[in-house]
C-alpha cells in the first residue's frame, strides 16, 4: 500500500510502497478516508538527526479517519464498515490520568513504549492503518471525514486549551488567538460558540487576518512589533481575558505575556522552535496571571468535539490532497500557505 513516511531527519517525506499490516489480538485495521498534516509534523521533521527519537521510516499523520476494515481477535466493541476518527494521544488505559480519559498525560506510555500513530506508531498517512485499541475509536456517522479528521488535533487540542479558560470568558472579556492556521482558526470557532467573549485574531499576512475574521474573529490584528500596543488599544486598560497561542515562538509568547491583563489566562499550545518560554515572576506580569502548556486533549472532549460538529457548530477549512500530493500538502504546510488544514485522502 502506499505511504507518506519520514524516512530521514531533516529532509522531505517520501511516498512509498510498504506492506498492508494486519490487525493483531485487541486490535482494528482501518482503511484511511482522510488524514490531516499538523505543523507538529513539521517541527519533527525538522529536527536534528542526532538523538532523533521517533524511529524511521515512519509513516506520518496523527489524525486519521477511516472505515473499519478488519478486527482483531477478541474485538467485539467495534465492527466492520463503521466510519470513525482516531483518538490520537494513545495511553494505557489503566493509570489515573488515563482513567480520567487524560490518556494525552498517560503516566505509563512512556515505559511502556506506547507512541500516537503518526509520532511514533505508523500513521494514517496511508490506505490503511493499525489502531490498538478499540476505545482509540469514535464512531463519525454521517459526518465528512474529510472535514472532520481535523477535529482529532486540530480541533481537540484547542478545545482541551479553552475549556478551562471558560469561567473567565464572561461579558465583556476578550480572547486574543494567535495564529490563524489549522488550529487556530477552530479555536476561534470554538470561542465563538463557547463563550460571549470578544475575539481578537493575530497573524502574519492579511489574507490569514481574512481568514480568521471569515471564521468569526471580531478584531484583526498584524502579529508584528505593534502587536501588544494594537491589541492593547482594543483591550484597553484591563488587558485581555485568555490568550492562546497557536505559534509558540518568543515573539509570539511575549506578545501573549504582554497582552493579559491581571488575572488572565495565558495558554502556549505553539511548539514554536522547542525552546521558547514565558518568563512569570511577581511583576513579570500583571498579578495573577495562569500560564500553561497543555498537550493535545482527552479522549471524552474528541467525544464533545464531534458533538460539536454534529450540531454543524464548526466549519473546518480543508484543502484537499491526494496520497500521490501528501509530500506537497506537507511543503505548502511548511510555507505557511494553507487556508486552514491539509487533508490527504487516499484514491
Ligand atoms: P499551521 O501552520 O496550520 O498554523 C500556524 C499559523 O500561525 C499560520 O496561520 C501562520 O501564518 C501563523 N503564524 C506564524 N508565525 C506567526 C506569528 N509570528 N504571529 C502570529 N501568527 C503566526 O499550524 P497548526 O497545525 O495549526 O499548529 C500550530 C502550532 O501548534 C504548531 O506549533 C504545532 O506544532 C502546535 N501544536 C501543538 C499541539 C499541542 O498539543 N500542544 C497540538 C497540535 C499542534
Ligand atoms: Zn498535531
Amino acid at each position: 500500500m502506499k505511504a507518506i513516511q519520514l524516512v530521514k531527519p531533516q529532509a522531505e517525506p517520501e511516498l512509498r510502497d510498504i506492506d498492508k499490516p494486519s490487525p493483531g489480538p485487541g486490535q482494528v485495521l482501518l482503511k484511511i478516508t482522510a488524514a490531516g498534516a499538523c505543523h507538529s509534523d513539521d517541527f519533527v521533521m525538522n529536527l536534528p538527526a542526532e538523538g532523533f527519537v521517533y524511529p524511521i521510516p515512519m509513516t506520518l499523520g496523527h489524525e486519521g479517519a477511516g472505515v473499519v476494515a478488519e478486527v482483531g481477535s477478541g474485538v467485539t466493541s467495534v465492527s466492520e464498515g463503521t466510519s470513525v476518527v482516531v483518538y490520537g494521544p494513545w495511553g494505557c488505559g489503566v493509570c489515573a490520568f488515563c482513567s480520567r480519559g487524560l490518556e494525552n498525560y498517560c503516566s505509563n506510555a512512556a515505559e511502556l513504549k506506547i507512541s500516537p500513530p503518526g509520532l511514533g506508531a505508523p500513521g494514517a498517512m496511508a490506505e490503511y492503518m493499525i489502531v490498538d485499541d478499540p476505545r482509540h475509536l469514535v464512531p463519525i456517522g454521517d459526518l465528512d471525514p474529510i472535514e472532520t479528521v481535523p477535529l482529532t488535533d486540530a480541533g481537540l487540542t484547542p478545545y482541551h486549551a479553552i475549556k478551562p479558560s471558560l469561567p473567565k470568558l464572561v461579558g465583556g472579556s476578550t480572547a486574543v488567538v494567535l495564529g490563524a492556521g489549522g488550529l487556530g482558526h477552530i479555536a476561534i470557532q470554538m470561542l465563538r460558540h463557547l463563550s460571549p467573549a470578544r475575539i481578537i485574531a493575530l497573524d502574519v499576512t492579511d489574507e490569514k487576518l481574512e481568514f480568521a475574521k471569515s471564521v468569526g474573529a471580531h478584531e484583526a490584528v498584524l502579529s508584528n512589533a505593534d502587536a501588544v500596543a494594537n491589541v492593547r488599544a482594543i483591550t484597553g486598560k484591563e488587558g485581555a481575558t485568555a490568550v492562546f497561542d497557536f505559534v509558540g515562538y518568543q515573539p509570539t509568547i511575549d506578545i501573549a505575556m504582554g497582552v493579559v491583563g491581571t488575572m488572565g489566562d495565558v495558554t502556549i499550545v505553539g511548539i514554536g522552535d522547542g525552546v521558547a518560554a514565558a518568563k512569570v515572576g511577581i511583576w513579570a506580569q500583571p498579578y495573577e496571571v495562569s500560564v500553561r502548556a497543555p498537550y493535545w486533549g482527552a479522549r471524552s472532549e474528541l467525544i464533545e468535539v464531534i458533538d460539536l460538529a454534529r450540531d454543524g457548530v464548526l466549519d473546518v477549512a480543508v484543502e484537499r490532497f491526494s496520497l500521490d500530493d501528501g509530500v506537497e500538502a506537507y511543503r505548502k504546510l511548511a510555507a505557511n500557505k494553507l487556508r486552514g488544514r491539509a487533508v490527504v485522502v487516499p484514491d
